[in-house]
């Protein structure tokens, strides 16, 4: 009936194993501390988002089983009827005040945030600037605007103004998307000069802070700040941070929140927890980033500037094989490839927690020296 579906989906598969590129789930149970158990064997992981080891923290568990019971599994309802349950405006209120702003609105995870943050800000007559290594979905928010997009080199800001230069005029809005961590690089964006750059070109920057919360200095704020709840904050979950006015237009307006169900109650009360410790525990937010300056010293690399080192590799078969060798002697790395990063570019992306120790990082790091 649908035989040219199945010639479709077997002939591109067998493109995508040509190359390399195919990609295949693992079941994975994660913890205690960094392990995590594949197909039963006990692995160091050093492929987790969860860079202050709060997603199986006690308190953090407790807290969104507590949600769970009180409030239920799940939200009911889009926000805007019967999904907006207490925790919500409370996860809110506590967003907004770390990270200085008036207002936050919460999103069923940061993909979802990116995808209506900025139709619900600019369209056709607008123009948008974004970093050549933002992030899937930032770019997926842009081109949804049906703006004109234009790519700046990754972090020039030189390139970044002159396109401005160029494209700024008539243009009614414009808007500027970056990242303060890259999330496969691990450097950070070039956040202060483009906000003085944005002043300049009256354009809105949009900095998505998904790998820099809880993990890097904030530095300068931009006046649209979105993250996750899914990686430092070990729950699930996005958010926008920006004024009241802002957070009040794309509350009526950003399509990706209208349209969907609330965020359940026990991911909303497992941020919260998580954020409270995240503030109460300075030691903790600390301890990825040393972790991977130590790492990066050991391997005579740039000093870490995140809780993220890539190691590049090049070709998606020598960073298969570089990921697999690393997993024979206990430890998961595994290996990033493109469309997700730049032809050429293929790497182990190697993520840095508080759950890590010392040992671990010492050992990943001797392995590495000895495989390349
Ligand atoms: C992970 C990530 C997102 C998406 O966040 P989710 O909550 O996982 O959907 C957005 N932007 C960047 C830069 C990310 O790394």
């Amino acid at each position: 009936m649908s035989a040219s579906l199945e010639r479709f989906a077997q002939a591109k598969l067998a493109d995508l194993d040509a190359a390399a590129l195919r990609r295949r789930l693992a079941v994975t149970v994660r913890g205690p501390g960094a392990e995590a158990e594949r197909e039963g064997r006990a692995l160091v992981s050093f492929s987790c988002n969860d860079y202050l080891g709060l997603a199986r923290d006690p308190r953090v568990v407790a807290a969104a089983r507590e949600a769970a019971a009180r409030y239920g599994a799940g939200a009911g309802g889009s926000r805007l009827v019967t999904g907006n349950h207490p925790l919500l405006p409370a996860l809110e209120a506590r967003l907004a005040r770390h990270k200085g702003k008036e207002a936050a609105l919460v999103f069923g995870s940061g993909y979802l945030a990116n995808l209506g943050i900025t139709p619900a800000l600019v369209g056709p007559r607008d123009l948008v600037l974004v970093d050549a290594l933002a992030h899937s979905c930032l770019w997926a928010g842009a081109r949804m605007s049906a703006a004109a997009v234009l790519r700046f080199p990754h972090n020039d800001v030189a390139a970044l103004e002159a396109l401005l230069e160029q494209n700024r005029t008539g243009r009614e809005r414009a808007m500027i998307l970056t990242e303060r961590v890259f999330s496969m690089d691990g450097d950070r964006g070039s956040v202060p000069e483009i906000l003085a750059l944005a002043e300049r070109y009256d354009a809105w920057t949009l900095v998505d802070d998904a790998h820099g919360l809880g993990v890097v200095e904030p530095g300068e704020r931009a006046p649209l700040e979105m993250g996750t709840l899914s990686k430092s904050l070990g729950s699930y979950g996005g958010y926008l941070c920006a004024s009241r006015a802002v957070i009040d237009l794309l509350t009526s307006r950003a399509r990706s929140f209208v349209y969907t169900t609330g965020l359940p109650p026990a991911s909303a009360a497992a941020a919260l927890e998580a954020l409270t410790i995240l503030e109460a525990e300075p030691e903790r937010a600390a301890r990825p980033l040393r972790l991977a300056q130590r790492f990066t010293a050991r391997l005579g690399l740039p000093e870490a500037e995140s809780a993220v080192v890539p190691i590049l590799v090049g070709t998606a078969e020598d960073a298969l094989a570089l990921s697999a060798a690393l997993e024979a002697r206990g430890f998961l790395v595994v290996a990033i490839r493109p469309p997700t990063v730049p032809a050429g570019t293929a790497r182990l992306r190697v993520a840095f927690s508080a759950a890590h120790g010392e040992a671990e990082v010492d050992a990943l790091a001797e392995a590495i020296a000895a495989l390349r």
